[in-house]
């Protein structure tokens, strides 16, 4: 590859150059006081402070709200293949030290920013890749990064996941496909902490499985919660906490999503480890299915469904997609977790376990803490948060990048 140069030099206005100083990697239109050059979209370009001194090396999109992306605190004059590698080879370098392998051999090995590698997200599965591109400036580069990751990593296919509606804000088109090698087999399957999950790389959600709850299903199927108790599993994809709950011994999942495909999966993986006993796609913990398929349905519909005909469950797990795309959701998200929260806690029985979840980036942990305590409140229960929880440590988050912590949980025992 050519080495690509340096084209411009963005100056921050004194009072926004902060952030960068504090090394946040986001520079936002609103703290340019001026650009120097003619950087094109995806040019490389300085960033300094407004007497002219040096911060950063980034990437710029004039057509983000975000215009320039840190790549290094370093003064680059040029950067070359060699410059990515190393970025590569040090996220790799601290997959390789959380000793995940070879119980589990699907795990996140860039995680972009909290990675110094803004927008660009790669996935191992087993001995594929996936790769999302989230930014104009990693888009660019697109075909050096899976150059560069072939050689490092030498999976035996790439495939693009970039079907991500961020992309917009990039002011690009989403996309998704075979970039390298070869597609997995149909029934291709990861292991994860010794159990089997098959994943469809191309049609699964986000890159084809929630690699971030890994530690999670641990700690809330652990056998002291969930041996020889009902547990209802709420959104539950193809089964990420049924598995493990099943393998540790859990007496009856009952498993609820709205997407059929995510539910077929889901009893395949129940299947491929062996645990179709425990699991129950067919029926409502025993009540009468509502249609012929699967139990797709909406969970805010199932729990009055239960509440209405007195069910009851040792645990609930709640997993909900993500509420709050942008800030002005935050009200309405804010009621929609009270509500599934204080439905879900009226389920339990006494001694009842509810792990709880958001993966809305924009909800602080304090704010998601307050949200279940008015449902406790209103449940009129005692609880115990027994277990803090965040997401996996193959995504970090970058102290300086609040950001990039989006994952929080609480275990909570009714007292
Ligand atoms: N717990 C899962 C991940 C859940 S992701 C795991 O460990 O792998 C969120 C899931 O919620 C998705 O599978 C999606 O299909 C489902 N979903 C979204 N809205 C829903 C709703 N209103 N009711 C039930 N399921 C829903």
């Amino acid at each position: 590859m050519a080495i690509e140069t340096i084209t411009g030099q963005l100056i921050l206005k004194s009072k926004r150059q902060k952030p960068v100083l504090n090394r946040h990697p986001w520079v936002f239109s609103g703290a340019i006081e001026h650009i120097y050059g003619t950087p094109k979209p995806g040019d490389y370009m300085q960033i300094c402070d407004n007497n002219g001194r040096f911060l950063a090396t980034a990437y710029y999109n004039p057509n983000s709200q975000i215009q320039a992306r840190i790549l290094s605190w370093d003064d680059t004059t040029a950067i070359d293949a060699a410059f990515w590698t190393q970025k590569l080879q040090r996220a790799f370098d601290g997959r390789a030290k959380l000793a995940l392998e070879p119980t589990t051999n699907a795990y996140r090995l860039v995680n972009a920013e909290a990675d110094g590698l803004p927008g660009l997200i790669v996935d191992k599965y087993g001995d594929y890749l996936v790769v999302q591109c989230l930014t104009l400036g990693i888009a660019r580069r697109k075909d050096l990064l899976v150059d560069l990751l072939s050689e490092l990593v030498q999976p035996v296919g790439i495939v693009e996941r970039s079907d991500v509606s961020v992309r917009r804000k990039e002011g690009l088109q989403q996309t998704k496909g075979l970039l390298r090698g070869k597609l997995p087999p149909d029934d291709f399957s990861i292991q994860e902490n010794g159990h089997q999950f098959q994943v469809d790389l191309l049609a699964g959600h986000k890159t084809g499985f929630y690699l971030d709850q890994r530690d999670n299903r641990n700690v809330v199927t652990n056998p002291t919660f969930v041996a020889d108790k009902s547990v209802l599993n709420l959104f539950a994809y193809t089964g990420g906490f049924a598995v493990y709950a099943a393998a540790n011994g859990a007496r009856q999942i009952v498993n609820i999503d709205s997407s059929i495909p995510a539910l077929e999966t889901a009893e395949r993986n129940i299947a491929l480890n062996g645990l179709q006993d425990r699991c129950d796609f067919q029926t409502l913990n025993g009540l009468k299915r509502p249609t012929d398929e699967y139990i797709a349905a909406d969970a805010f519909e199932i729990l009055r469904y239960y509440r209405d005909n007195e069910q009851k469950f040792d645990m609930v797990i709640l997993d909900p997609p993500k509420f709050v795309n942008s800030k002005r959701d935050l009200d309405k998200a804010a009621r929609g977790y009270k509500d599934l929260n204080w439905l879900a806690l009226r389920l339990l029985n006494p001694g009842g376990i509810l792990a709880t979840f958001s993966c809305s980036g924009l909800l602080s942990s304090d704010l998601f803490q307050k949200i279940i305590f008015g449902a406790v409140v209103d449940a009129e229960l005692d609880v115990q948060i027994l277990a803090q929880l965040g997401q996996a440590p193959d995504h970090p988050i970058l102290l300086s990048f609040p950001e990039s912590a989006y994952l929080k949980g609480l275990l909570c025992r009714i007292w």
